[in-house]
């Protein structure tokens, strides 16, 4: 399973499944993508291997933008299918998540009691509808009541369609990196995603917000201060 993430200037939806099929070697049963394109976020989802994906791509047209996300799922809550793939959300709020929320039931619950539907089995999807029920025009205070709600292991990567020049991401006992470019930036669950673009990057830690931008990144915690990040330097080729 994997989370690769960019904004830059090049086309986001190539550089999003190459860097996932980097990735592989995690394993998975299905894959997804979500790329803000002008008329907002368009998602495309699949059971079985990225060529699926792709296959599918070129059918309902690759999504043409410059800032997305993208998932490979190992499924743990909810059969592999295109509806349990990622990622999740609505027209407002986009999330891709590797790891398990150990209480989504009572979280699904809460959240129907209020109006919600449901249409997949995962426990990624109340979380993705728990950051859309707290969001209300400010991301980091989003971000930051989910993971205050939320127990279990995580690494998210988010999009806000208010915010269409921003990839957010958070980690906690799964892996989460933030890859540096050049006008470009990453998040990925590992190097390899990040290396045929850059070689630098940035380790996360435990719930620290990343807020990703086309010309720069910022590493927030939960006080909303920022944190100095070390770059790192990868010294292997892929
Ligand atoms: N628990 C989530 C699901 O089953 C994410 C699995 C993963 O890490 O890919 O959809």
């Amino acid at each position: 399973c994997g989370i690769v993430g960019y904004i830059g200037k090049n086309n986001a939806a190539e550089i999003l499944v190459d860097g996932l099929r980097k990735l592989e070697y995690r394993g998975y049963d299905s894959a997804g993508i979500a790329v803000f394109e002008d008329e907002g976020i368009k998602v495309v989802k699949a059971k079985g291997r990225l060529s699926d994906l792709e296959e599918k791509m070129k059918l309902a047209g690759v999504p043409k933008g410059c800032c997305g996300i993208g998932h490979t799922r190992w499924a743990t809550h909810g059969e592999p299918s295109d509806v349990n793939s990622h990622p999740h959300g609505n027209s407002r709020v986009t999330l891709v998540h590797n790891g398990i929320i150990e209480n989504y039931l009572e979280i699904k619950e809460r959240l129907i009691s209020k109006g919600y539907v449901f249409e997949s089995e995962t426990d990624t999807e109340a979380v993705a509808k728990l950051l859309d029920y707290y969001y209300d025009g400010n991301p980091f205070e989003a971000v930051k009541k989910v993971i205050q709600s939320v127990k279990g292991s995580y690494a998210f990567g988010m999009m806000f369609s208010d915010y269409p020049d921003q990839i957010f991401a958070v980690r906690k006992d799964s892996p989460m990196i933030v890859g540096l470019g050049e006008e470009e930036n990453f998040i990925a669950s590992d190097v390899p995603a990040i290396l045929k673009y850059t070689k630098d990057y940035y380790l996360i830690d435990e719930n620290e917000i990343v807020i990703l931008k086309k010309d720069g990144v910022k590493v927030l915690n939960l006080d909303q201060e920022p944190i100095e990040k070390e770059r790192q330097t990868a010294t292997w080729d892929i």
